[in-house]
């Protein structure tokens, strides 16, 4: 019996609701798709809750459930220590990891919690990294303002507050401890975050800075905090050779978390801008080496935040043509979001997302006849089901289920 490989295209936040600019259909149905069209005809479709019916989740959790860690909460370390990864940083077990936003402050308050979109941060690594009361601070930069900061030593929690009141013109707010064990690493981080302001301060990349008349990165915002633990990798869980393709950090470090193989890719930004046909050119080669390909797309999710439908569409669109670079692939291609983010309420909802699974031989097939929430949801003989079923309906699918005995 052939045991086949998959990929499975995670297009972030594609689910949507009937927008009025496509006169009550949404993005995904107002776009034109004829190759996803063609695989939703030719293959197997349904609708998907990520966590279950109705239940908003952020990325990181529905990632969770969909690459088959169920119930998330026993696996997902918290945003901190999956952005330290998506940096390629190495963490160790115990570790407790936040993200971090290098921001702007003024007189005490936040003026821009992004330090006016700063290129780099990299410049400030090795004046930010100390030890201060038997704590270890290491502060790795990521993209523009983002960076991740790892706290290391003995006895460390992570049940910790944020200082990020996630929005300008506030006061940064202080790290609060929820429980007795982080009393001692609330008090030392906080002493940190002081420390760190006045070297930012003074620092010559600030002075520069402000010599151009750009805002200087003088202060550190935390949120997220978690502790990194080791868990089962996915290729020992699932027998599957794994790799990952994303641009965003977050997606890198679930890849890393999980034990996949990170592809590097130049081009993959993880923003509107991304180089999608050098994502997809990536991940068609990588279904010969790997048994399982993961590829993250982010750009649908940020034109849900912003509610701008038309843009959702276009780049909806422009996946679908990059996408074709696959049509000769014998893997199993199964399409689908991690959650709807819908441009009427520019946030992510509780919205089922469609789901597709594509594959040559002998698959059962359906009659949907376009790939879209409406035609998924009436037409797909999967009908509803949930995160934690789309990597046993992909073993199944390839041949590699497990009989229950
Ligand atoms: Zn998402
Ligand atoms: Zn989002």
């Amino acid at each position: 019996m052939l045991m086949k490989r998959a990929i499975l295209i995670i297009l972030d936040g594609l689910g949507d609701r009937p927008c009025k600019e496509f006169f009550g259909e949404t993005p995904l149905e107002a776009a034109s798709t004829p190759f996803m069209n063609y695989l939703a005809r030719e293959g197997l479709c349904g609708m998907m809750s990520p966590l279950s019916l109705g239940w908003t989740p952020e990325s990181g959790p529905a990632h969770f459930e969909i690459l088959g860690y169920h119930p998330y909460y026993n696996f997902y370390p918290g945003r901190g220590p999956l952005e330290a990864l998506g940096t390629g940083e190495k963490i160790k077990e115990g570790d407790v990891v936040f993200r971090v936003n290098f921001a702007t402050i003024s007189k005490g308050v936040i003026i821009d919690r992004r330090a006016g979109r700063i290129k780099d941060v990299r410049c400030f690594e090795k004046d930010l990294r100390m030890e201060m009361d038997g704590i270890e601070f290491i502060l790795k930069a990521g993209t523009e303002h983002r960076a991740a900061l790892i706290l290391r030593g003995e006895n460390l929690s992570s049940q910790l507050t944020d200082s990020d009141p996630r929005k300008p013109n506030r006061k940064p707010k202080k790290v609060r401890s929820l429980s007795p064990e982080a009393k001692r690493t609330a008090k030392v981080l906080n002493k940190y975050i002081e420390r760190v302001h006045k070297i930012l301060e003074n620092h010559r990349a600030n002075r520069e800075r402000k010599r151009k008349h750009l805002l200087p990165a003088n202060f550190i915002l935390l949120r997220g905090a978690g502790t990194y633990k080791k868990v089962e990798e996915f290729e020992r869980r699932y027998g599957l050779k794994a790799c990952c393709i994303a641009g965003t950090g977050l997606y890198k470090g679930v890849g890393r978390f999980l034990g996949m193989k990170i592809l590097k890719v130049r081009g993959a930004t993880g923003g509107k801008n991304t180089d999608l046909h050098a994502k997809f050119k990536t991940a068609s080669k990588a279904t010969k080496r790997f048994d399982f390909v993961f590829l993250h797309i982010k750009g649908t999710d940020l034109y849900g935040h912003d509610g701008d439908a038309v843009g959702k569409m276009n780049f909806i669109q422009n996946i679908d043509n990059a996408m074709r670079i696959l049509s000769k692939t014998k893997a199993l291609m199964v399409i689908t979001g991690d959650h709807s983010t819908p441009c009427s309420i520019k946030d992510h909802s509780g919205d089922d997302v469609p789901i597709l699974f594509y594959g040559t031989g002998d698959m059962r097939r359906d009659d949907t006849l376009a790939f879209g929430e409406k035609y998924c949801e009436t037409f797909g003989a999967l009908e509803r089901i949930e995160g934690k079923d789309v990597i046993p309906e992909i073993l199944n699918l390839t041949n590699r289920g497990k009989i229950i005995e």
